[in-house]
């Protein structure tokens, strides 16, 4: 019996309920906890929010933690607020503090450790016209509508009106205001509607956002972000919900599943009603550290994603929000991942990997190319995580340059750009004057040329490696690499 049994005097339960390595969407799993709920009140969402684990003594009689962590989470609580229905619950493997489905959702004392996130790192705030609206591209805007999510995700981009208690600017938000805007904005042709979650709504609120869309004749397309399909698809078992959505006709369904584990026989059953009834199904991912940022699990998503027929979409790189560091990877990762899936998988199984530039720079799509491959890159990384800057870090930089290129494994360059490219070793120096002078002899110069100096780029970014672009490469774009990392610096080493 555990520390946490012996407390509650409760019977030590089985946690091994069926976590196997089938193919998702698999079985349905619930917790011992909840094996004697009767399907009828398992299957009603209204009985999953009723019983939703939201504080950490309720959880620390269900997953071991350390004394430690115990106290770190409880006082995190006070500031985050914390949701987990039993049906995602049931997804964890207890057994596991590392797994991927926790992670996502029960709290970590590392999300009080933030050094340099932000609490609005895509500056949303900063391009919104009317409270609630985000208008940065020409013909989308974001609508926020409501603080409430059914589970809140630990790296939550917009946790700071979600998840932080008080967060949530109810009063500046005005409904008929957020829509007005809309209407007169004949440029908006898609309206994501968002949150927190939308479909957290009551009914009466929903449709007034639907229909209230669907009427502006210049709006073609309305996205709903919604996290309900991963963890509370019991929601969408409601045929009221589901006519509300299918009478707006304009609707697309935008999920977000991280791991494969998500895709669970309930979520094949809501996405064959949504589809069904005319709603396209796309999905956002988050590349997270310890979640989904090793290649398999990549696959098997992808695969689990198109076995349910919902098309993965988007693969965003995790944003720096305060208390998420902790799951940011580089954005080499997700550049070998991206690798890793195209040309192994089918073009529908491939997401576009993207990072939402901090400081509301948009979103930069980024592609293993020869511009971005560490294989074209100089691989002189520092060894340290820390940014570094100034003449130091410059000299170790210059040094590893001096040690000279490596070379580009990508096909498309290899053939043309390598083959034209100066030789660097004085032997093949020698070698291709020689053929030239064989060639066409020519009159020895009167003037040694000077030695044309040399020099690279190091992109610095805020935090993280050092990187060092391939000078040989023409599609070395490392400004648009830089800026995507934030506040990069380039700096140019003689
Ligand atoms: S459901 Fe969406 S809005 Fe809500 S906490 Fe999760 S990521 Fe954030």
């Amino acid at each position: 019996m555990d520390e946490s049994e012996e407390r509650t005097g409760a019977e030590p339960l089985s946690t091994s309920y069926g976590f196997d390595d089938e193919e998702p969407p698999g079985k349905p799993r619930r917790h011992p906890l909840w094996r004697d709920v009767l399907d009828k009140q398992w299957d009603d969402w209204r009985w999953q929010s009723q019983n939703a684990i939201r504080s950490v003594r309720q959880l620390r009689n269900l997953l071991p933690f350390s004394p430690d962590e115990l106290e770190a989470i409880g006082a995190l609580e006070a500031e985050y607020k914390l949701a987990i229905p039993p049906y995602y619950f049931s997804l964890i493997d207890c057994d596991d503090p590392r797994d991927p489905i926790r992670l996502q959702s029960v709290t970590s004392p590392l999300e009080a450790d933030s050094s340099y996130e932000l609490d609005d790192p895509l500056e949303e705030d900063k391009d919104s016209p009317v409270p609630g609206i985000t208008h940065r591209y020409p013909d989308r805007v974001l609508m926020v509508t409501t603080h409430v999510c059914t589970m809140y995700c630990r790296f939550c981009t917009r946790k700071r009106a979600t998840m932080v208690r008080g967060g949530w600017d109810a009063i500046s938000r005005d409904d008929e205001r957020m829509i007005d805007y809309v209407r007169s904005h004949p440029e908006v042709r898609d309206v994501i509607v968002s949150g927190g979650d939308p479909l957290t709504l009551p009914y009466g609120k929903l449709r007034f956002f639907l229909h209230s869309l669907r009427d502006i004749p210049h709006v073609d397309v309305i996205r709903i972000g919604t996290r309900v399909p991963t963890t509370l698809p019991q929601k969408l078992f409601d045929p009221e919900l589901v006519d509300i959505l299918a009478s707006a006709e304009k609707v697309w369904i935008q999920t977000h599943f991280n791991h494969p584990r998500e895709i669970t026989p309930e979520v094949a059953r809501i996405c064959k009603t949504l589809l069904r009834h005319g709603m396209p199904l796309n999905n956002h991912a988050v590349l997270l550290k310890g979640v989904n940022d090793d290649l398999e699990t990549m696959r098997r998503l992808m695969r689990a994603m198109l076995r349910v027929k919902v098309r993965p979409y988007y693969l965003f790189h995790c944003d720096p929000v305060t208390g998420a560091g902790h799951f940011r990877t580089s954005v080499w990762k997700g550049l070998e991942l991206m690798e890793g899936l195209r040309g192994h998988m089918s073009g529908l199984a491939i997401p576009t990997y993207v990072v939402d530039s901090p400081h509301g720079g948009g979103k930069i799509p980024l592609m293993p190319s020869c511009a971005t491959t560490k294989a074209c890159w100089f691989a002189t990384r520092p060894r340290t995580n820390r940014p570094r800057y100034g003449r130091r870090s410059a000299i170790a930089a210059s040094a590893s340059w001096s040690r000279g290129p490596r070379r580009c494994s990508c096909p498309r360059t290899t053939s043309a750009w390598h083959a034209a490219r100066p030789a660097r070793s004085r032997a093949a120096r020698q070698r291709r004057t020689a053929t030239a002078a064989a060639r066409a002899p020519r009159p020895p110069r009167a003037v040694a040329p000077r030695r044309k100096q040399r020099t690279q780029r190091a992109i610095v970014p805020r935090s993280g490696n050092t990187w060092y672009p391939c000078r040989w490469c023409p599609r070395a774009d490392s400004d648009r690499l830089a800026a995507s990392l934030g506040r990069a610096r380039i700096i140019a080493i003689t």
